[in-house]
């Protein structure tokens, strides 16, 4: 048996969707859903979805960052553990879908594993993190780095914006903060992490397929740009004589556009913030500052990409006599998914009569922060419109049944494999 039979498969579709929206009415926002990490609807979350857990059969438990765990144990003690699972947290007025529904969907494989009977050589764990989206302490992935032994200290100290610092929060939910290094997994008890989520992006409709399996986490840089030049009287100089910012800026922008427009593996690069200095109507503009994302699947991609707009940005400062300054504000490098599971997940879309187009994630997810420990998998579900962290974030409910029959078949396929290894 690789696939599912198809009322079981909707019925466990549609309670993984009702119970999104079961969570989505845990909010310490009103009328709208937000839960951070470490809040009291953090904690009512991990409660409700623990319960769920164990109506599965599974042994539950909360890690020492506070995030949820579920073991369907495997009849070998010894076996290693395929871990399956997203987040739990979102950002404030948020949709009911993004993190959640991953988890949701661990949890009815597990209930199908049990129902079923399956004789899984691994154990079974699906885990809720407890904060991918870093919206509190300005710092994300916590649940997940922390797996990863990645779970740096000097984060205890950063404060929320009501002054809580992560310490005393951590205090107040019931965690021992200085104990977070146990929270780190054995990489040598771990098979893989898969992690099935909403896509958040508008590719999967453009190309009007249900599901996508993921290639790679895209790598981003960030930069503050600056271009100053001479601020001026608008009336009395000669445009001969100028060192107009925002001209330079404006030029830039587009010249920006058109070398991610020209990249053949998907970068993106964008423009977010011009400022404008000194900012009046009737004076040209001395200082400009422009924000730069550029984001691509592969760290080769980016540095090329980076390094044109670079050259670019000189070549025009130069010829409009401008100095400028670079101030990068972030680095991540690119995550690549495991091809071993990649291939997986892709015979399952077979198995299930679906296509498997492969994409790119332009956004970030716990998966990455997992990466450095073991091989990891993405199974990307339609999102209608490209739209997530926002109230309009959906899914249909036909994409979700696939999801979890995808899901589900890969599991199997997984558990012939280990079996035999
Ligand atoms: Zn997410």
């Amino acid at each position: 048996m690789t696939t599912l039979n198809p009322d079981l498969a909707n019925t466990h579709a549609a309670r993984a969707l009702l119970r999104c929206k079961t969570l989505s009415a845990i909010s310490q926002m009103q009328g709208g859903i937000h839960r951070e990490y470490l809040s009291k609807e953090h904690q009512a979350c991990n409660k409700i979805v623990g319960q769920w857990m164990n109506d599965a059969d599974m042994q539950t438990w909360q890690d020492e960052v506070g995030n949820l765990w579920g073991s369907l144990r495997s009849s070998n003690p010894n076996a290693k553990r395929l871990i399956i699972g997203s987040h739990l947290d979102t950002v404030p007025n948020a949709g009911a879908y993004d993190g959640i529904l991953g988890v949701m969907l661990a949890i009815e494989l597990a209930a199908l594993a049990k129902q079923l009977n399956l004789d899984l050589p691994f154990h079974l764990d699906v885990v809720g993190f407890c904060d991918e989206e870093g919206t509190r302490f300005a710092t994300t992935l916590i649940g997940s780095k922390a797996l990863a032994n990645e779970f740096n200290p000097s984060w205890l100290a950063i404060t929320d914006t009501q002054g809580m610092s992560m310490r005393q929060a951590m205090l107040d939910f019931g965690l021992q903060p200085d104990d977070f290094a146990k929270a780190a997994l054995n990489p040598d008890e771990i098979l893989a992490y898969w992690e099935a989520h909403i896509e958040q992006g508008p590719v999967l409709e453009s190309v009007d397929q249900a599901l996508g399996v993921v290639t790679a986490i895209a790598g981003a840089k960030r930069a503050m740009i600056t271009l100053t030049g001479h601020s001026g009287h608008a009336g009395t100089t000669p445009m001969n004589l100028r060192q107009d910012s925002v001209t330079a800026a404006a030029e830039l922008v587009i010249a920006i556009e058109k070398l991610a427009n020209d990249c053949k593996n998907g970068e993106v690069a964008t423009v977010g913030q011009v400022h404008v200095r000194p900012g009046a109507t009737n004076v040209i503009a001395g200082k400009t500052t422009i924000s730069l994302d550029a984001r691509a699947q592969s760290d080769n991609d980016l540095a090329d990409l980076i390094s044109n707009i670079e050259s670019t940005a000189e070549k025009i400062a130069k010829q409009r006599n401008l100095t400028i300054q670079w101030q990068w504000t972030h680095a991540a490098e690119a995550v690549q998914c495991d091809s071993y599971i990649q291939a997986l997940f892709s015979q399952a879309c077979t198995l299930n009569q679906e296509n498997s187009p492969f994409l790119a994630s332009g956004a970030g997810h716990d998966a990455m922060a997992i990466a450095p420990i073991c091989p990891i998998g993405m199974l990307f579900i339609r999102s209608p419109g490209g739209i997530s962290h926002h109230p309009a974030e959906a899914v249909i409910d036909e994409d979700v049944t696939k999801a979890l029959n995808v899901m589900f078949s890969a599991l199997v396929l997984q558990a012939n494999k280990s079996s035999k290894d």
